[in-house]
């Protein structure tokens, strides 16, 4: 068994390498060797010993039912598993073993190690250009995409964020390439082939041609890796892959990763914080879900189709039940997506079938709501009402709560198939002959307390009790002695069983048969199949996005060109948080208005309102309505961020590099159609070069035309309002008072801020009491001697929300250093 375990351990490892091989041994799943150690310390494992006379070996098991909760537990880990099964009971010699299931993060399909999200694998290819490819094994989705530039790749990934990815060996191969990738991506890696005519073949195997769209000799690499290494782990099964869909990154919002992050698209910044897709998921079904992920990731840049969702979304708003009744049928169905792919494979299981028939149940009544609808909705009902009669097929054919497996019969409804049919009620003729027996051997006998009893090793007997024994008829044969009773049989008690066990494994066998044929016949529908998912998950997200603007208040954005004109703006996600006490803010960006310079207090509320412009132009060009009053938005060709100091600690670059190379990237990328919101640049450095940087940039974008809103703590850039007419200055109120402190009121006027209110928001964060004094006379002091501007921006710039008591300190040493070291005068005067 040893033997037979190492071969296939090493097979397994040709294919998969550093998987772990879980190896069927009755009620056990084992691994030995190191892999025993390995597997005993990933799962917490007792580690044990297999012994015989001439060796010893490491060994540790998970029992047959704790299979998936321990495959899990090992994917979450990172390591690929390889399950191998006992083919046949257990007999006389070695049973025959084979590998069922190749299990890794990226191409798993069962329902139970899958979250309701899309689950991608991806692969990365260079050569003439850069090349991604992205499949969804659960649910077929296969889609392409070359790029000009790294980072655009980088940014296409990290938005469709792969549980898996394979590299080509021009990346894999260099280190740099491969260190700067992990940093970024902390994801399975995956070996793959990505030799050029393998991939040829890979593409003609799976799809019957290499598209043409794919052009590049990268996409044919990236797009034959990811098929090859999915055909393999799916051990041949890809029949849910149907196309492979070239999207053009450029036919969409571009959105770049730095983006989708700050505006806590769809992670917090914070563990516990809220993200856009936390306030807009008020989908029904998984697929919607998906869908609206999906759409968040591509902002479309077509008027056209953002107006066709609109019309759609506006129309579910006005059509309260419609929406309701939309949303209800929504209720009960299931992951038809997923369905779908796993019917396209012959793969689901008969309780899988029969949710299919249970949701293919709902689309009649869909199609039904949608009757007089045009536009998108039209569309949807087209789709829905494509699809074939299947519903009836299966429910003629399949029982209403089918068992989870195929093998243990119970799934064909009787009058289905007429030799099925006769199987049973032959079986059934028998078991009820066996159920008279007793009565009927009673009255033969005269024995009354005879009985007919079962167990696993006899099967029927007739028992018979001590007093009683004298009148057992002569056809009973003694086969069992207990202490006041006996146990006969009779061989036609003997026939019978045999024949119920022949006939009942027949009929099974026979089930099994009908179930595969009828699985056979609905593959065939597959692509129907998906066209109906497809279409119901865009209902879905429809729908939740106009229940979504009931619920919250959000108007239809208008589409403009080259303005935007947002009244009583909300943050979407802040708004949720602080209840009823948000504050909305009106926005507007033009011609003449295109660079918003933001100043105001720390806390004061900068940074919700620019991130309230960006969701808005986003939810916009997603085709959802906005948190607003009212709202007039252009059709932005990208949303750039660059907000706050995040640290790339992994990535070994500094606060200040991660911020130049971010503000690089957008002021390249940056057109007259863009949007950027900038919040605080140049903080990583000295005041001067941080003050410099932020003007340069600012400079540079109004130049470019873009609209862009700034925060900053440099009030010195107020003053450029001056001599460029596209800026504007806008403050965020806050009043200082004597008694109560700083108050924020968190509405944005026009008009630059007078101070910047830093000693008082430190006061508010706890500084203590004797800092925040000292500090307050400095600032004083060094307000009336007016020369001392270095000192002045320097504590302007000073982040007090971070600085250590301790920090400060320190830097007031130095002040007094500098103080003491300078004029004379000018300490006396501070101490004073
Ligand atoms: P800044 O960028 O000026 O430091 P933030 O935008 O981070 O300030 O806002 C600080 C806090 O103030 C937020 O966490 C939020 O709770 C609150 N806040 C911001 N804007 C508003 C608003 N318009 N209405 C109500 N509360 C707000």
């Amino acid at each position: 068994m040893l033997q037979q375990y190492v071969e296939m351990r090493d097979a397994v490892e040709a294919e998969l390498p550093n998987s772990i091989l879980l190896f069927q041994c009755g009620d056990f799943y084992e691994t030995f060797g190191e892999d025993a150690e390995r597997t005993a310390r990933l799962l917490g494992i007792a580690l044990t010993h297999k012994s015989s006379k001439d060796f010893s070996t490491p060994m540790a098991g998970v029992p047959l039912r704790a299979l998936d909760s321990n495959v899990e537990r090992l994917l979450a880990a990172g390591v690929r598993v390889a399950v191998a099964d006992q083919m046949e009971e257990p007999g006389g010699g070695l049973v025959e073993r084979k590998v069922t299931q190749l299990l890794t993060p990226g191409t798993v399909t069962e329902e139970r190690h899958l979250t309701a999200d899309e689950n991608y694998l991806g692969a990365v290819a260079t050569g003439d250009g850069y090349a991604l490819a992205l499949l969804d094994v659960s649910t077929g989705e296969f889609r392409c995409a070359a790029f000009h530039t790294r980072t655009a790749l980088y940014d296409e990934l990290a938005r469709h964020r792969a549980r898996e990815v394979l590299l080509a060996p021009e990346l894999a191969g260099n280190a740099a390439l491969l260190a700067d990738f992990q940093a970024r991506f902390p994801v399975m890696l995956s070996p793959a082939n990505f030799d050029e005519e393998g991939a040829r073949q890979e593409l003609h195997t799976v799809l019957g041609e290499v598209p043409g769209s794919l052009g590049s000799a990268a996409l044919v690499r990236a797009c034959g890796a990811v098929l090859g290494y999915a055909r393999l782990t799916q051990q041949g099964r890809l029949e849910m892959v149907r196309r492979v869909v070239r999207f053009e990154p450029g036919a969409h919002m571009r959105l770049p990763d730095a983006a989708v992050r700050a505006l806590e698209v769809f992670v917090p910044q914070s563990p516990q914080g809220v993200t856009l897709m936390d306030v807009l998921a008020q989908t029904r079904t998984a697929g919607g879900r998906r869908r609206l992920r999906a759409w968040l990731r591509a902002p479309l840049l077509d008027e056209l189709s953002i107006r066709a969702r609109l019309d759609a979304v506006e129309l579910l708003t006005r059509a309260p039940d419609l929406r309701g009744a939309v949303r209800a049928l929504l209720y009960r169905a299931h992951d038809l997506e997923r369905l779908a792919a796993r019917v396209a494979t012959r793969r689901a299981s008969p309780r899988e079938v029969a949710s299919l028939a249970r949701t293919l149940d709902l689309l009649p009544d869909a199609v039904g709501l949608l009757g007089e609808q045009d536009g998108l909705l039209a569309g949807i009902r087209a789709r829905l009402g494509a699809l074939p009669d299947v519903v009836t097929l299966i429910r003629a054919a399949l029982v209403d709560d089918p068992p989870i497996r195929a093998g243990e019969g119970g799934l064909i409804r009787d009058g289905f198939h007429a030799e099925l049919d006769g199987l049973r009620s032959e079986a059934l003729g028998h078991r009820a002959w066996l159920a008279e027996l007793e009565t009927s051997e009673r009255a033969r006998t005269g024995i009354q307390s005879l009985k007919v009893g079962f167990n696993n090793v006899f099967g029927y007997y007739l028992e018979v009790s001590g007093p009683n024994l004298g009148k057992v008829p002569a056809d009973y044969r003694q086969i069992a002695t207990l202490k006041d009773r006996a146990r006969f049989t009779r061989s036609d008690l003997r026939e019978r069983e045999r024949e119920i066990a022949r006939l009942e494994a027949a009929a099974g066998r026979l089930e099994l048969e009908v179930f595969t044929d009828l699985r056979d016949g609905l593959s065939t529908h597959a692509e129907a199949l998906a066209e109906a998912a497809g279409a119901l998950a865009e209902l879905d997200v429809l729908a939740a996005l106009a229940e979504l603007a009931v619920e919250c208040g959000w108007v239809r954005p208008q589409t403009v060109a080259g303005a935007a004109r947002l009244v009583q703006a909300r943050h979407p996600v802040v708004e949720r948080a602080t209840g009823g006490r948000f504050v909305p803010n009106d926005a507007e960006l033009g011609p003449h208005r295109h660079i918003l310079l933001l100043t105001g207090p720390n806390m004061a509320g900068k940074s919700t309102y620019l991130r309230t412009v960006a969701l808005c132009a986003l939810l916009h060009q997603v085709g959802s309505f906005v948190p607003a009053d009212h709202a007039e938005l252009p059709v932005y060709d990208a949303i750039h961020t660059r907000i706050g100091a995040s640290d790339d600690l992994a990535g070994g670059r500094s606060t200040f590099m991660v911020e130049m190379s971010e503000l690089a990237a957008i002021l390249h990328g940056v057109t007259h159609r863009s949007l950027v919101i900038l919040d605080e640049v140049g903080r990583g450095t000295s005041t001067l070069d941080g003050l410099a940087i932020a003007q340069a940039a600012l400079e540079h974008l109004h130049a470019a035309g873009a609209h862009a809103l700034f925060a900053t703590h440099y009030f010195e850039l107020t003053r450029l309002e001056a001599d460029h007419p596209g800026l504007v200055n806008l403050h965020v109120a806050a009043e200082e008072d004597e008694s109560s402190g700083l108050t924020f009121y968190h509405q944005v006027i026009p008009g630059a801020a007078r101070q910047s209110y830093g000693v008082e928001v430190a006061r508010l964060a706890g500084l203590p009491a004797p800092v925040t004094t000292r500090a307050a006379a400095l600032l004083t002091s060094l307000n009336a001697q007016g020369d001392d501007r270095k000192l002045l921006r320097e504590l302007a710039a000073l982040d007090l929300g971070r600085l250590t008591p301790l920090g400060a300190l320190e830097v007031l040493h130095r002040w007094q250093a500098e103080a003491r070291g300078g004029a004379e005068g000018g300490r006396q005067k501070a101490d004073g």
